[in-house]
């Protein structure tokens, strides 16, 4: 699941990130409203948390934009606003929840999990692999209707390459997407690559010498 925290307080957008990364989550942060929306407008997001008070444009215009060109990501307003008049506006103008700063964690997580639970036509769909399935709006992944107990990075990883099966991934690319700019050694993905194989076997990702990793073919499934 990838989120995009909107958000000028940059300590708080980089809390915000390291716990929703600690719970599975790919997040990036864009720090202006003009930035939110247009990371908004070509990211593909499950969810922006968005604050009220942005530089240039408020949060209430990017979410009203969005709506206005048929964008209907799921939005969760985080704003110091509290009163009853600035949620109803936040709503209303298509906001599908509004948190009050200061937020508690554990209550944005689980808003955030109930809009991305919300029955809506673009509720992500089971990925699978072979007989490996994992659900990004619950986080579970089963090999064989059997739980599979994967880490946040290993379910990251996971969810990336199913989403981009029929292609080699590089190195780079999911060093961009599945870890932080902290950890960017090329090695890191290797070891995760073998953890998943282990897990999930070893035919789940072929190497591609010189270019990356590939989901492997599911052929002796039967597809
Ligand atoms: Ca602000």
């Amino acid at each position: 699941m990838r989120l995009l925290v909107v958000e000028d307080e940059i300590r708080l957008a980089r809390a915000l990130r390291r716990g929703l990364a600690a719970d599975g989550f790919v997040v990036d942060i864009a720090v202006t409203g003009p930035a939110g929306l247009a990371a908004a407008r070509d990211g593909s997001y499950d969810a922006l948390l968005l604050d009220v008070m942005l530089p240039q444009m408020s949060g209430y215009d990017v979410v009203r934009t969005l709506r206005a060109e048929e964008n209907h990501v799921p939005v969760l307003i985080l704003s110091a606003k509290d009163g009853v008049h600035d949620q109803a506006d936040g709503l209303d103008l298509g906001a599908d929840d509004y948190l009050v700063k200061p937020v508690s964690y554990v209550l944005l997580l689980a808003r955030l999990r109930a809009v991305l639970r919300r029955p809506r036509e673009s509720r992500p769909p089971i990925l699978s692999w072979g007989d490996v399935q994992l659900d990004p709006a619950t986080h579970e992944v089963t090999m064989g209707a059997e739980p599979v107990a994967l880490t946040p990075r290993e379910y990251a990883l996971l969810e990336y390459l199913l989403r981009h099966p029929d292609r080699v991934v590089t190195k780079i690319e999911l060093l961009d997407h599945v870890w932080d700019l902290g950890d960017r050694d090329s090695n890191t993905v290797e070891v995760y690559v073998g953890y998943l194989r282990r897990k999930l076997g070893p035919d789940l990702v072929e190497t591609v010498r010189g270019a990356g990793y590939r989901l492997g073919s599911t052929a002796a499934f039967g597809g």
